[in-house]
This record gives C-alpha cells, structure tokens and sequence, in this order.
C-alpha cells in the first residue's frame, strides 16, 4: 500500500483531550476519530489490526467447533421483556423506536436472540453440544466512557454461546473456551491473567475474567508470575483501608427493604441523601451480594461512593457522579432493580452480635462497618491477600497490577432457557431445559490494551501477529529520483511477501520518521543516499539500532 493513497491523519502535537495512552496514541498515530462520547470511526491502520485480531479470535472459535453466524443489531422489546432484562438492564441498553412506535434494542449482548434463535431449531439432544459465535458491533451506553476503545458505547466483541443437554458437556466447553481464551490472549501479544470473577457465592469457577495487566485497568488483580492465574481483590471485597476507615458511629439498624417499583431513584429505595456521607449498607440480591460504601470527610471532593451491582462494578469520585448516581432510577443499576427481596446473609461472617433475623427477606441494613461490625476476611470465601506474601500455590510473591478485562467466559446454566422456554427432548424423550455458556471478547478493548502494553514515547510498537504492515519502506529524499525508483522496485518485490506500507508522500525525512515510529510497523527500511551502491537502511522497531544492508539481503533479513 502506497502511503500517498492511505489515510492516516497522523498528528504532531499529542492530543490534550485524550484520557489514556492509548487513546492518545491511538489520535495521534491517525486510527481513529471521534464522532460523539465513546464512538469512533476506525480509520485504516486501526480497521487493519482489528481484521487481525478478529481472524486469530476465529481460527480460535474454529478450532473449538465454534460456528460463526452473525444476528441482527436491532432487538425487538419482546424477546428482552421475556428474560426479565428490558427492565434490568437499565440506562446501559440503547432503545429506539420503529416507525410503528414498537420498542427495540441495540444488541449490547445476544443471550435473548441466539436463545429465541435455538428455541425454534433445537427438538432434540441430538444437536448438541452446539456452539455459536459472531463477531459484530455492541451498543452499551456506557456512563463514563473513555479511554478510547477501551470503554466505548459502540464496540465490537466476539460473544459465542454454547448449548448442552448435561453439566459435563458445558464444562467440557467451557474448559476449552477457557483454553481458546487462553491463545487468543497469549497470540495478540497481552501479559494477561485469568482471574476468578465472582466472589465465590455460586460455588465453583462459573466464570472467569480474562485481564491484560495494564496501569490504566479499572480493575486490581493481584498476580504472580510463577502462575497464569490470578485473583481480582475488588470483585472478591472491598479494599481493607477503604473499609477500615469507615466509622460513622451510627448503630447498625434492620430496615425494610421498599418496593423497587415505588422508587423513583436510587437515593430514595436506599434511603440515603448526598449530605449523609458516610454510610455503608451490605445487601444480597441473588446470587450476587451488593455493598455500598458511601463516605465523606467534610469536603466533597472526598466523597467516594463504591458500589458492587453483580459484576457491574461502579466507581464515582466526584460529588457530582454520586448525585447522578443517586438520582438514577434503581432499576437502571443491575441487579438491584430485579429481584428483590433484599437480605444480609452469610456472605458476611463473623457478625458479631448481628441483629437476629438476618437473612430475612424484604429487609436489609444500614450503617454497617467494618471492624466494629464484621470482620473483613468475612467476605464470601475470599481472604484478603497482602503484596509481597507467597501465593498459596507456591508460585510466588503476590504482586498487585491493574486489569484490563479484556474477556469474560460464563457458565449461564438455564438462566435464559428456563425464562424464554428452550428446551429439548433428552435420551427418555423428556423435555428438559438446555443448559448454556456464553463467552465474550472486547475485539476494539483488546486492540486498546495491546497499545497500553506495546509502546515507546515515539509511540506504538505493534506485535508481529497483529501488526497492520509487516514493513515500512520509506525514501528519505523524495526528490532523489534514482532512489525513489529503487524503492518502487524493493515495494514491488517485497510486497510479493510481506505487507508493505510504502511512505511515498512527498515529506521531510523527519516526518516521515516521526509517523513511521508513531505506526509503530516491526520493521522500516529507509532507501535514502546509499541506494545508489545498492545498500537500505533497515531497523526493527523494538530495537535502536539500525543496520546497512545490500539490498538483495533485505528478504533473508526479514525472514
Ligand atoms: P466491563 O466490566 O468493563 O464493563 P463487562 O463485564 O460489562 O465489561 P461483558 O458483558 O463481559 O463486559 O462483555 C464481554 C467483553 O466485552 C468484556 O470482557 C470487554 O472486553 C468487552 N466490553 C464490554 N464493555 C465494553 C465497552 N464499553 N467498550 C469496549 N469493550 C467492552
Ligand atoms: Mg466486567
Ligand atoms: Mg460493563
Ligand atoms: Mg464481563
């Protein structure tokens, strides 16, 4: 490709408005352009990538017996009504109208249509095991996006579903999706981990998180590098300080629960104002235990309110995101909105001298601390793990880093097939329930965290198996005719090969070397004075040094 006929828009001054590395290299190295709050246009360098990694994501998904299919965009209310999810799932889902005034979505996940799909296809147990998969854009609307395509509001993810007529057969999958995951992370070039994502109340590894250590990761794992396994510490509880710090003095009071429905906004079903700054209340909705710490020291700055809604974790800082929050109707927030009652139950231990009737339904308590209250360990099945301290399994000190979720595989059993009626008939011609996984992969969030991790301060440094070009050929003088002709010959030769890009525009020399290290392609090869006697310039892009090389060395070079 001639650089001349691309579209790069690379930039000289780094980007001001820019919130994270990538996002910022990403603008500058011209990959993409904003179009509104967390939506892009992906421009060529990054349309190129993500083609890469998409087909590493398939021959992964192939490899599994994963089949591609691609489903609609537009969801109708109906198919969401049937699972429960068009009120729990909040202001995060998209909803427009037809011209008949009918209700729909923009599919931020497929468990609803590839359940309706399977309901009308599926009879027997025969079919199965069956795994599906497509590789499409997600609408999320998203209430902080940022960081360029790490949280977007428009994105585009792998999501595969599997279906099964036993619990072997979906742990079979679900170990091999773990396996693909695995690759998949491992051939894109990410330092990741797999990290456990629950908090251990439903037993077992029913899902798991797949996490690119990275500074700007929301989430904080703690890691070894003995192992490729890891634990996510916020999902598990809450960080000891934060909750130590706690003591507001109030008496732990049992209040009952109000109806969801009743509750125009979160502050109101969890009778909390913004002037009460410090107060915590620990909630189980489900299967997913809710804790809230809302905490304040006088100034508002201060005040930090951190929630966990299910696997929605939230994390306000500012005074004004806590009013946002609290105005927010509760439905909107995950699980809290679903299924009440609300209760406190064994999720926290060591209660000393807990009002009895704990786990009372249609009840939860406030003003709960920690320390005077509950033990921390007490957290679900989870111990705190301190930095330095060997892993239990021997692989090493315990480090702290953040994550980047990058991939999540799940265990959904018959959640959606029970509440939307897909079953088959099993080998007694019974009519069972299907049991199903679903697995996704942030394809625009994992290009992101490739940057995060692949970069210099000259800017990108892309990983051979994702990389737009394999080489960047570039004529130093673009008023040197003899070399420009022998660089139009290395282009054409080469390219019979490799994936040329080749910088033909008429620039400086420190232009194009500036946009060449931006790029960030593994190799550049400069045709400039030396051409003549039959000699380039070349360099690897992770490396300072550069070499002169005959000309008709460059191929066995670059193999
Ligand atoms: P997060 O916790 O970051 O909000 P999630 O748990 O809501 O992500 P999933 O529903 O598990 O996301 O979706 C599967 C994958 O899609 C995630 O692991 C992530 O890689 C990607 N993803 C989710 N939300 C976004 C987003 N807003 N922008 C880009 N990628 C996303
Ligand atoms: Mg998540
Ligand atoms: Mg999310
Ligand atoms: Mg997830």
């Amino acid at each position: 490709m001639r650089q001349s006929r691309m579209f790069i828009p690379t930039m000289r001054e780094t980007p001001q408005d820019a919130d994270s590395l990538s996002h910022r290299l990403m603008l500058k190295a011209g990959m993409i352009k904003q179009m509104a709050s967390g939506i892009y246009t992906y421009l060529p360098i990054t349309k190129l990538v993500l083609n890469n990694i998409e087909q590493i994501v398939r021959e992964e998904m192939n490899a599994i017996d994963g089949v591609e299919i691609h489903m609609p965009v537009l969801h109708p209310k109906e198919l969401w009504q049937e699972s429960g999810r068009w009120e729990a799932y909040g202001s995060e889902l998209m909803r427009m109208k037809d011209r008949h005034e009918r209700d729909f979505a923009l599919g931020p996940t497929h468990e609803e249509i590839v359940t309706a799909l399977l309901r009308d296809e599926l009879k027997s147990y025969k079919k199965l095991p069956l795994t599906l998969f497509q590789i499409q854009t997600k609408f999320r609307d998203e209430l902080r996006p940022r960081y360029g395509l790490l949280r977007g509001r428009e994105f585009i993810m792998k999501d595969a579903y599997s279906f099964h007529s036993n619990e072997a057969s979906l742990d079979e999958t679900y170990h091999d999706m773990y396996s693909a995951y695995s690759k998949i992370f491992s051939r894109v070039g990410l330092n990741y981990r797999a990290v456990e994502a629950d908090s251990g109340a439903i037993g077992g590894s029913h899902t798991h998180e797949f996490m690119a250590l990275a500074d700007i990761g929301e989430d904080t794992i703690a890691y070894t590098d003995g192992s490729n396994y890891a634990a996510n510490i916020e999902k598990a509880g809450c960080p000891v300080p934060e909750v130590e710090e706690l003591n507001s003095g109030r008496e732990v009071e049992k209040v009952a629960t109000p109806d969801v429905s009743t509750c125009s906004s979160l502050a109101e079903f969890l009778d909390i104002t913004l002037e009460e700054t410090t107060k915590t209340m620990i909630m189980r909705v489900d299967n997913d235990y809710v804790m809230i710490l809302l905490r304040g020291d006088h100034e508002l700055n201060d005040v930090k309110l951190k929630s966990h809604f299910g696997t929605d974790d939230i994390d306000f800082a500012t005074d004004e995101e806590i009013q946002n929050l609290l105005s927010a109707s509760p439905g909107s927030l995950g699980p809290v909105g679903t299924d009440l009652p609300v209760y406190l139950d064994h999720q926290v231990r060591n209660m000393q001298d807990y009002p009895t009737g704990a786990n009372e339904s249609g009840y939860h308590f406030i003003n709960v601390n920690h320390g005077r209250d509950f033990e921390v360990e007490a957290f679900g099945d989870f111990r705190f793990i301190t930095e330095g301290e060997m892993a239990q399994d021997g692989s090493g000190p315990v480090k702290f880093m953040r994550g980047i979720e990058v991939g999540q595989v799940f265990k959904l059993g018959t959640k959606y097939s029970e509440a939307m009626n897909l079953n088959v008939l099993d080998e007694n011609g019974r009519s069972v329930p299907v049991l199903m996984g679903c697995y996704g992969v942030g394809i625009s969030r994992t290009l992101s965290a490739i940057i995060e991790s692949h970069h210099d301060d000259r800017g990108i440094i892309w990983p051979k198996a994702v990389t737009p070009f394999d080489v960047h050929i570039i004529t130093a003088n673009p008023k040197d005719k003899e070399a420009a002709e022998i660089a139009e010959t290395l282009y054409e030769d080469l390219g019979k090969h490799y994936r040329v890009l080749y910088d033909d525009r008429k620039e400086r020399a420190g232009v194009k070397f500036a946009d060449s290290d931006l790029i960030g392609l593994p190799y550049r090869i400069v045709v400039g004075r030396a051409a003549k006697e039959g000699k380039v310039e070349v360099k690897a892009r992770d490396s300072e040094e550069s070499m002169e090389l005959p000309i008709d060395d460059v191929k066995q070079y670059l193999e």
